[in-house]
């Protein structure tokens, strides 16, 4: 019920403009978000990399309505891949990108040449990308550009959400050769009748997913922080004899820090997923709503200032 309310919220604009205005502790959004400029977001990438995990980074922000926006924000994407492959640390730190910021949703074809320009900054610094996956409306225009760009840019890479009952037959699709899949549990609110509710249920599909990738002959990217599909991931990578490069963990910034590292030293690929930028709503609420604790945690910062 509070993870409904608070998702209903993340999408909310009159909710935005009065948290954003709120007198928050900066601790708050520093825990899930790792500074609003590129040079923190360099900052971070280096601090992870030195501690022997791999990174991805994302430059907040989602529904861009104007192409304006989806321009700039192509642009900071293309300035960060100079600025990693300047700094030596392209090898280690990937993209994420939502095409929502790009403008799928007012101009498909102009999302998937902003997305093109940014998979041609990476590929000319040696890494890569991952379409970030959105609500479920956007899903079968997210994996259409995926297929388009992965002509040119075969390493690009998608995501899928183990709550939509359409994944287990997506992930077979994409267990072919050369893909790069990061299968997630979900994070939007859906209908019962393209989305599993219980929790339960999630996590078993999650499962079904993660057989099928890590049958399959591609690199899986298990991105959870669950405690059990951590173990069933270990489990899988030894059945199905997958070594530390052929597979990884993935996990948000500045949640369960303790177990990414933990996993890193145990000789895993960890990849932290790192937001920054201003545009910061959206994506902390979503956070907000996966644990009660977290959102006591923001309701005691915004009380206490
Ligand atoms: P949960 O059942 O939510 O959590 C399991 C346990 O992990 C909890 O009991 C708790 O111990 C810990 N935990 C989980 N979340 C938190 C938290 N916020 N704070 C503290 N502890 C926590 N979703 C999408 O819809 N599209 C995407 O493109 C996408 N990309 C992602 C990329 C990465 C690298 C990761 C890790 C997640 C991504 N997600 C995405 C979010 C994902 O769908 C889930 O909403 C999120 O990961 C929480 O699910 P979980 O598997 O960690 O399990």
């Amino acid at each position: 019920m509070l993870r409904s309310v608070i998702l209903a919220a993340s999408r909310s604009a009159k909710v935005e403009r009065a948290v954003g205005s709120a007198p928050i502790s900066r601790d708050v959004v520093r825990r899930f978000v790792a500074g609003t400029t590129t040079d923190d977001a360099l900052r971070a990438t280096r601090e992870l990399l030195d501690d022997g995990l791999t990174v991805t980074l994302d430059h907040l922000g989602e529904d861009t309505l104007n192409e304006d926006q989806a321009n700039a924000t192509r642009d900071e994407y293309l300035n960060l891949l100079a600025a990693l492959g300047e700094q030596g640390l392209s090898h280690g730190a990937e993209v994420s990108l939502k095409l929502s910021a790009l403008g799928q949703a007012f101009d498909e074809e102009r999302a998937e040449s902003n997305a093109r320009a940014i998979c041609a900054a990476a590929a000319a610094v040696g890494t890569t990308v991952t379409l970030d996956m959105e609500d479920h409306t956007t899903t079968d225009s997210t994996l259409a550009i995926l297929a388009r760009l992965r002509k040119d840019y075969p390493t690009t890479g998608a995501v899928l959400q183990a709550y939509l009952r359409r994944t287990e037959q997506d992930c077979r699709e994409l267990a072919g050769s050369g893909s790069r899949v990061r299968l997630c549990k979900g994070a939007y609110k859906e209908p019962e009748h393209v989305a599993f509710q219980a929790a339960l249920d999630v996590d078993k599909s999650y499962v079904r997913c993660m057989n099928v990738l890590m049958a399959g002959e591609g690199y899986p990217m298990l991105a959870t922080h669950d405690p059990r599909l951590i173990a069933i991931g270990e489990d899988r990578a030894r059945w199905f004899d997958r070594s530390p490069d052929e597979f990884e963990f993935q996990m948000l910034y500045g949640v369960r820090p303790e177990e990414q590292r933990r996993l890193a030293a145990a000789g895993y690929t960890v990849r932290v997923y790192v937001p920054y930028g201003t545009q910061w709503y959206g994506y902390l609420m979503r956070r907000l709503a996966e644990r009660p604790a977290n959102m006591m945690f923001f309701a005691r910062a915004l009380t206490s200032k």
